[in-house]
């Protein structure tokens, strides 16, 4: 890679980023694309955050992702937020425009994009049952519901928190129920009934890979969607049985892939080497699972 006067800069701002895999994810499509830009990771303590942002524009970037712990606190440095963004109370990318900083969330459209490419699954009409309410829940819940979803169950261990999202998702004009782990009857019915199932806690995440939800029996069944935003490990525990069900499952690579693609089709306007972008991540996955 070249870097010259006419280099475009964008990046990553994050406290810490030493274990990114948007880096050589996004370098590896400028070079596919033979585009003359460089994506940098930048570790940004919390406090110098304000000072980071202004320096997109006097630095002239041309965007930035966001991650932890970023995500909220940058709502209000930007001029404008997309309606996924303003619905999520979170931002994980940043257009710079002539100085006029937008900030957008492609979690959730990465997710709907993501499901859509591997099963086809769109959200219009559907009813979905999301185990979780925390930040990536969050995300998925408010795409689905702009996507058009009848109806979303939330299913979460702290009760405040889902009945919080409940709010901002009916909000949009989705028919939302809040259940708890202690209502496995209704669980198990809802989940049978539901065209896709979305484990979003972080329960079964690597180090704890046989942790598992106090799930009911008979959950799963053939015909339905699975996935879990878990990607680390790649097969949890929870998508294994689905598949022993004859649900169709959808791991939580996707989601981090696409996210990506979502930043990097916005900031360059063109089509991202999605395969590119995918082989790095899969390969980067390989290296950190050393
Ligand atoms: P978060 O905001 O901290 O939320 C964690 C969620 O997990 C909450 O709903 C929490 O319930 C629930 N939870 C945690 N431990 C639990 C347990 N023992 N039993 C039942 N529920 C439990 O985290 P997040 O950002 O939403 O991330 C959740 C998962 O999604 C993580 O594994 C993360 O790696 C993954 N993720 C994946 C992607 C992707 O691109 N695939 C993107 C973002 C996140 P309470 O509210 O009751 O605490």
């Amino acid at each position: 890679m070249l870097i010259d006067g006419k280099t475009t800069t964008c990046g990553l701002f994050g406290y810490p980023v030493v274990h990114s895999f948007s880096p050589p994810m996004h370098n590896a499509a400028f070079q596919k694309l033979n585009l003359n830009w460089v994506y940098v990771p930048f570790a940004v303590e919390p406090q110098h955050l304000p000072q980071a942002v202004l320096a997109v524009r006097a630095l002239k970037l041309a965007g930035v992702n966001l991650t932890v712990p970023h995500k909220e606190t940058v709502l209000p440095l930007l001029d404008e937020l997309s309606p996924a963004a303003k619905a999520i109370g979170a931002v994980n990318v940043i257009i710079n425009e002539a100085g006029k900083l937008t900030g957008h969330n492609t979690d959730g459209a990465g997710f709907t994009r993501a499901i859509k490419t591997e099963t086809s699954f769109t959200a219009q009409g559907k009813r979905i049952i999301i185990l979780g309410a925390g930040g990536a829940a969050r995300a998925v819940a408010v795409q689905l519901s702009l996507e058009g979803a009848i109806e979303i169950v939330l299913v979460n261990r702290t009760v405040n928190r889902a009945e919080k999202l409940a709010q901002t998702l009916r909000g949009l004009g989705v028919m939302v129920r809040v259940l708890t782990w202690e209502q496995p009857e209704v669980l198990a019915e809802t989940m049978l009934k539901a065209d896709l199932i979305v484990q979003a806690t972080s329960t079964g995440m690597h180090p704890n890979i046989d942790a598992c939800l106090p799930l009911p029996l008979g959950c799963f069944q053939a015909g339905q969607i699975v996935c879990d935003l878990v990607y680390n490990p790649v097969q949890t525990k929870f998508l294994r049985t689905a598949q022993t069900a004859g649900a169709t499952t959808v791991s939580g690579l996707g989601m981090l892939l696409y996210q990506g693609v979502q930043a990097f089709e916005m900031w360059t306007k063109k089509t991202a080497p999605v395969d590119v972008m995918k082989q790095v991540l899969y390969k980067q996955k390989l290296i950190d699972d050393d």
